[in-house]
Parts: structure tokens; sequence; C-alpha cells
């Protein structure tokens, strides 16, 4: 027998107008591009996001289609995530710190049909232009007026000219929630980037479990400031949540030094944010040196790394309590959050601290396991560590175009991240089985510069691997075995990879080797080599 309930299916559009119904005057505060602060409200917001959908419309441009954005976090983005998703057309937020051909390489990956960026991407676009044949539409995130004349990119026209004169009145078609709304790429494994595709129902089931009290638990109380990017796993869905819970939200756009961070936390009256360590290495840094407070800002979620216990103590110097996270963009991102149980109330700060540094505990709706190497479940008793699988209604099923064939075993998305979880649920990382590099917050693929690397003529071979680092988490090295005979020096390799991948890609040391490593199937150890260089001290 089937309930009698409302099948009424759950779409991304619903929150918009949610948000200008019950919150129409909570204000969407957007530090520009330009540098002016911009201010408007809920009401406001749903309404050019009804523009965006009438001009969707008018192009037309068939539904299922994407629409790809390289921009950062502000109101112009945010009305996208509405327009474009509440139409029933996919918005792919593309990561503009990819080096160009990269970039190039997504937007064919996802053949785009319109490209949304903001000014400070203009060079990038026009490199990409005539390698991108999906792309039909080129849109630039700015004013009327401040469109350059001759950009040399064919038909560019301005944002605000292109919603000019659409109505902000638009009847929010009704469709499958199943239908995909999101496109984020992800390099964190190994190969190409492979799109991770989220749906309608996965968003808003992932804005459930993420608003709850032992997750991010927001409120229409809040103050959220995103400084984790809108092109980076839909900066951690808190676009959508805002908008669910009435929370006011602060838009930082393309400053994101801890001096401009502090200015809005304070001004605008910020209670929760959101970002990677590095990220709050350097804001903490900032509010030392000017011997600063935090007053309204009491707790921030941290991921996308490990965040260091020694961070965690600082900010609870100056009474913010941090929220660890764990997650991934095949996760929406969010699997894990620390936050005590009743019971660690009653016991000492040290022990409360051991267990604020973990990763956390599961929401509803994120199921986990260890397993050992046979695929054996391992016990939760904190102890022993194994592979962590996860599964649930907002978890990757498979990828993009089916790019790297069957992601799950036996149902169960493997995370390549090792982990302890104890009896009452909190998960720990210990290790990362695969194979790749996390800087600051954005992945460098391991495979891409030992691939750069071998085609170096006097490289026998390379291996690459991730230094422990104090402000990035992790650095690139390389490991190399020269050719019998050859030279090379370290800046020769380097500068072989010059615009090969983004700067900010390019190891930061080279080490020349006898011999690497290598087991029974004749693939590198990488776990002897980190172990080899785990010490390792990179030039400053
Ligand atoms: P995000 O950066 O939003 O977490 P990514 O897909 O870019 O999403 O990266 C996910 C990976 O980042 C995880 O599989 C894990 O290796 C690492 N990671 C994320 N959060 C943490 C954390 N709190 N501690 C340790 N590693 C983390």
């Amino acid at each position: 027998m089937l309930g009698l309930m409302q099948d009424r299916p759950l779409l991304i559009s619903q929150l918009i107008e949610f948000a200008a119904r019950h919150h129409p005057t909570t204000e969407i505060v957007s530090r520009r591009i330009e540098g002016d602060i911009h201010r408007y409200t809920y009401l406001d917001a749903a309404r050019r996001a009804r523009q965006v959908a009438n001009a969707l419309d008018r192009l037309p441009l068939p539904v299922g289609e994407r629409v790809a954005t390289l921009a950062w976090n502000g109101y112009r983005h945010f009305e996208m995530y509405y327009g474009v998703s509440g139409t029933g057309r996919v918005l792919h937020t593309v990561n503009p710190r990819l080096a160009v051909e990269q970039v190039a390489w997504i937007l064919n990956d996802a053949e785009d049909r319109i490209l949304c960026f903001d000014a400070t991407f203009l060079q990038v676009v026009k490199a990409i232009a005539d390698k991108c044949p999906t792309v039909r539409k080129w849109i630039l995130m700015c004013d009327v007026d401040q469109l350059p004349p001759d950009s040399g990119i064919e038909g560019l026209v301005s944002y605000e000219s292109w919603i000019e004169g659409e109505s902000d009145a638009y009847e929010w078609p009704e469709f499958d929630e199943r239908t995909a709304a999101a496109l984020c790429y992800t390099s964190g494994t190994t190969g190409n980037p492979k799109g991770v595709l989220y749906s309608h129902r996965s968003t808003l089931l992932h804005c459930y479990g993420a608003g709850l009290p032992d997750f991010i638990s927001m409120s229409a109380r809040d103050v959220v400031l995103p400084v984790v990017p809108m092109f980076h796993v839909n900066a951690w869905s808190l676009p959508y949540l805002a908008p669910m819970v009435g929370a006011k939200m602060v838009f930082p756009g393309a400053a994101l030094d801890g001096k401009s961070i502090y200015e809005l936390l304070e001004s605008e009256g910020v209670t929760v944010s959101a970002g990677v360590p590095t990220v709050w290495l350097a804001l903490l840094n900032h509010v030392q040196s000017v011997g600063g407070r935090f007053s309204s800002m009491y707790r921030t979620l941290i991921g996308g790394s490990a965040c260091p216990p020694a961070m965690i103590a600082k900010f609870a110097d100056y009474g913010v309590t941090v929220l660890h996270a764990w997650g991934m963009t095949e996760m929406s991102p969010l699997g894990t959050v620390c936050n005590l149980k009743r019971k660690h109330l009653e016991q000492s700060p040290e022990h409360q601290r051991a267990i604020m540094a973990k990763q956390g505990r599961a929401a509803f709706g994120v199921d986990m396991k260890i397993v050992d190497t046979e695929g054996k479940e391992l016990p939760w008793d904190g102890v022993n560590a194994g592979d962590l699988l996860v599964r649930g209604p907002w978890i990757i099923a498979k990828y993009f175009k089916g790019a790297g064939g069957d992601p799950l075993a036996d149902g169960w998305f493997p995370t390549g991240d090792v982990a302890t979880i104890d009896a009452d649920g909190y998960m720990q990382i210990t290790d990362r089985s695969k194979d790749v590099i996390k800087s600051g917050g954005e992945w460098i693929s391991s495979i891409d510069i030992e691939n750069i690397a071998m085609a170096h003529p006097v490289v026998a071979m390379a291996a690459c691997i991730a230094v422990r680092h104090p402000k990035w988490d992790e650095r690139p090295l390389l490991v190399v075995m020269k050719k019998p005979g050859e030279q090379a020096s370290r800046e020769e390799i380097l500068s072989f990879f010059n615009g090969r991948v983004a700067k900010w890609q390019v190891p930061d040391d080279v080490v020349f080797v006898d011999t690497i490593p290598l087991g029974a199937t004749g693939k590198v150890q990488k776990i002897k080599l980190r172990e080899q260089f785990k010490d390792y001290k990179l030039p400053a």
C-alpha cells in the first residue's frame, strides 16, 4: 500500500521562491569585482533569477543544456544558480584557477552552450574562445557600461543588458526531482577531471541534512559568508541552504585576503563562515596583527583539508567554534561535521579537544563504513583504519557521461580516504589512498605532473608526492630518476612545467634519486616515497 501524501518534487526553484516570500527583506551583500559593496534582498534576487530564466527561454536553450560560469562569489552568480537550474538547465560552475587548457577541456567535455564570466577572467576567456566550439553565447557579468568595446570575443554581451527588459515574473516549471541541476568537475581522482552531476533532489536533501543542528545548524538569525568558492562544490551548498532557512548572505567576491574577509565579517555582522584552512590562516594572522577580535562570528566551518588542532584552539581563544567538516565534490559535499555529544560536555577540555580534531559524525543520510584491503568491514573502535566508503541520496552514483566507468563498489562509493571510526561514530581521516595533492583546498594531479616530467628528455622515471606545508597544507615534490649519463638541473626540470600546468601546480622542488621504489606489479610505491620524504623541507 502506498502512502497518501502529496508527491511534490523537490526543486531548486522552490528555495528562492520560499526566500522571496518568507524573507523578502533579508539581505544579500556582495563585494563586487569593482571593489564596491552591492546590497539587495532575497526578493530582488528572485526577481532577477526569473529574468535570467526568461532570457534563457528567449534564446532559446533547450532544457538539460549546460550553462557555465567562471565567476567569484557574488550576487549575479547567485542569480545564475537559480535562473539556470530552476528552468531545468544545468549550471556548470568552472574552476577558474585551472590552467587555460584545463578550463577549455572541461568546457568542451561538458558541451557548455553559454559561458558567463567575471571581468577578472576576460583574458582566460579570450584565450579559450575559439577552442570551445559548443559555446554559443559569451556573457560578461558586468554592468552595461562596463563592457569593453573591443574584447575580441564575438557577440560578447553584458549580463545586465542580457537580462534587461526581461520580465521578472516567471512560472518555474515542475519536473522530476531527479533532473540534473548542477555540474562540477573534480580532479580529486585519477586521470582527466570528471563531472559530478547533482540533481534537484540530491541538492535539496543535502540542504535538509546540512542545516541540522549538529551539522551547520543554520537559521534565519544567521549571517553567512562563504569563502569557499561557488565554483567549488556549490560553495558547500551554502547558496542553497541560506535561502532555505532565510539567513542573510555575504559574498566576498575576489577579495579573499585576511584583511578584506575580516572587514566583511565585522561590517556585516557575519555569524558563520566557511572555507579551507589556508584561508583561515591568513585571516587569523591578520586579526592577530591588528589586535582585532570577532564581534559577531561565533562559528566557522572548516574543511577541504584537515584542520590543524592549533587552528581550532586559536579560534577558541577568540570565542569561535570550529566546525571541522569532511566531504567531497562527489558528496555534495558534506559527509561529516564534528560536534560534541551531550556526554562529552562533562569531560575535560583536553578530551573535548581531541574529539573536535576529528572529522566528525555523519549526518543522517550519509552511511559510512571502513574496510580492509580485502574489502572486509572493520570495527568502529577508533583504532582500526581502513578505506572509507559512503552511500546516500546526495552521493554520486556515476560521473558525467560515465567517465571512469562505474565508481561504486557494491553500491558504496570509495572515497579514497583512509579513516578510523570510533564507537560514537566519530570518523578520523588518517591517510589518503588516492594519488593526488591538495594545495590550499585545490587539487593537483600527481599523474599530470608525472606525465609532464616523463616527457622531459632527461627523465627516466618521475613520481610526484605531497609534502606537508605550513600554509598550503600540501605541496607537490617531484622525485626524478635521470636516464643514465644524462644531466639536468632542478631549474631545467621545473621550467619544463611553464605553460603546461597552472603556476600554482608546478612542483615546489625536485629531488634526484638513483632508484624509485616499485611494487610487484611495477607500480611506484608512493607510500614508501612519502615515508622517505616525510620530513623534506621545501624551499621557502
Ligand atoms: P572539498 O574540498 O570540498 O572537501 P574535494 O572533492 O575537492 O571537496 O576534496 C575531497 C577530499 O578532500 C577528501 O576526499 C579528502 O581527501 C580531503 N578532505 C576534505 N575535507 C577534509 C578534512 N576535514 N580532513 C582531511 N581531509 C579532507
